[in-house]
């Protein structure tokens, strides 16, 4: 199975990405080139990709399962103030020039949000915007995050998705990312998760699914809140998760969690770790731990 997590980029950039996961035990991972929430953004080392490359090489993981998350802050659907708008598209060409630089194949976009605007004229400025972005001899490929649907967000069905990807002039550069709290939450129920899959493969093509989001959620089927919940601890629970993860269908597609962290004791929010290796063994256990907290609190208290 290829299955992994949400990594920083803060220690020798890609690099380290590729070393925490590693420590994981993943095969696949996800980053953001900086802060997911500013446009903030280092130059990148070319002696790390360089090294990033062979790690992988040694370690196991292959590029096509490593992708990179635009910041969400970059938003395409809204033209009301241009300058932003065009702001994004740039930042958004500046990205994928980044991946190619090294040499990542997939990056997750969040469509956008239409605030202030109907969600027909959103669709139609994200559909503008890419494809003012893509380039003819572009490698590095465009993954639509399906989304929650908070707000006014775009993508929070198969249909808007479909709208998006069928305005894109450069198809064979366009994909999706499901993230199944966010299907959840936008009123998919994936508890026949096959029937999901035929629904999407009618309406997009199973062949685009170039990404999966793991996560559980925090609130009711249908509930447009966005907010994720560790494997097995929340309104989708284990067994749907599990079953997704297995599924025949997406054997190919890299799974990556992007699940809370948890705090050591309930006083201290600043102490918290990731639960990626814990969620990932468990996962590759295929039994539901409910103990899982305790063993992430007993790991990370004997942390100097
Ligand atoms: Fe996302
Ligand atoms: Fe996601
Ligand atoms: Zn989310």
């Amino acid at each position: 199975m290829i299955l992994g997590c949400h990594v920083s980029f803060s220690n020798e950039q890609v690099l380290g990405s590729a070393k925490d996961a590693v420590t994981y035990g993943a095969n696949a991972f996800m980053f953001y080139t900086g802060a997911p929430q500013n446009t903030l953004r280092k130059e990148l080392n070319p002696e790390y990709i360089k090294e990033f490359h062979s790690y992988i090489k040694t370690h196991g993981i292959e590029i096509e399962h490593i992708v990179c998350h635009a910041p969400y802050i970059i938003n395409l659907a809204n033209k009301n103030d241009l300058s932003k708008w065009q702001f994004s598209i740039q930042f958004l060409k500046n990205e994928i020039l980044r991946c190619e630089m090294m040499g990542i194949t997939k990056i997750v976009l969040h469509p956008g949000s239409a605030v202030g605007i109907s969600k027909s004229e959103g669709l139609q400025n994200i559909i503008d915007a890419l494809n003012l972005v893509i380039r003819e001899d572009q490698t590095c490929q465009i993954l639509l995050e399906t989304m929650a649907g908070k707000g006014n967000e775009c993508g929070s069905n198969l249909e808007e998705i479909k709208i998006i990807l069928e305005g894109v002039h450069e198809k064979k550069l366009m994909g999706v990312c499901l993230d199944t709290c966010h299907l959840h939450d936008a009123g998919y129920d994936l508890a026949d998760f096959d029937a999901f899959l035929d629904l999407f493969d009618q309406e997009i093509g199973l062949d685009l699914i170039g990404c999966i989001h793991i996560n559980d959620s925090k609130n009711e089927l249908g509930a447009h809140k966005d907010r994720h919940e560790n494997i097995g601890f929340g309104k989708l629970g284990f067994q749907i998760l599990h079953d997704i993860c297995y599924s025949e269908k997406l054997k190919k597609v890299p799974k990556i969690l992007e699940t809370p962290f948890i705090g050591v004791d309930a006083e201290d929010k600043k102490r918290v770790y990731p639960p990626y290796r814990f969620e990932i063994q468990m996962i590759r256990n295929q039994i539901f731990d409910p103990s899982l907290y305790d063993h992430i609190r007993d790991y990370f208290s004997k942390e100097p």
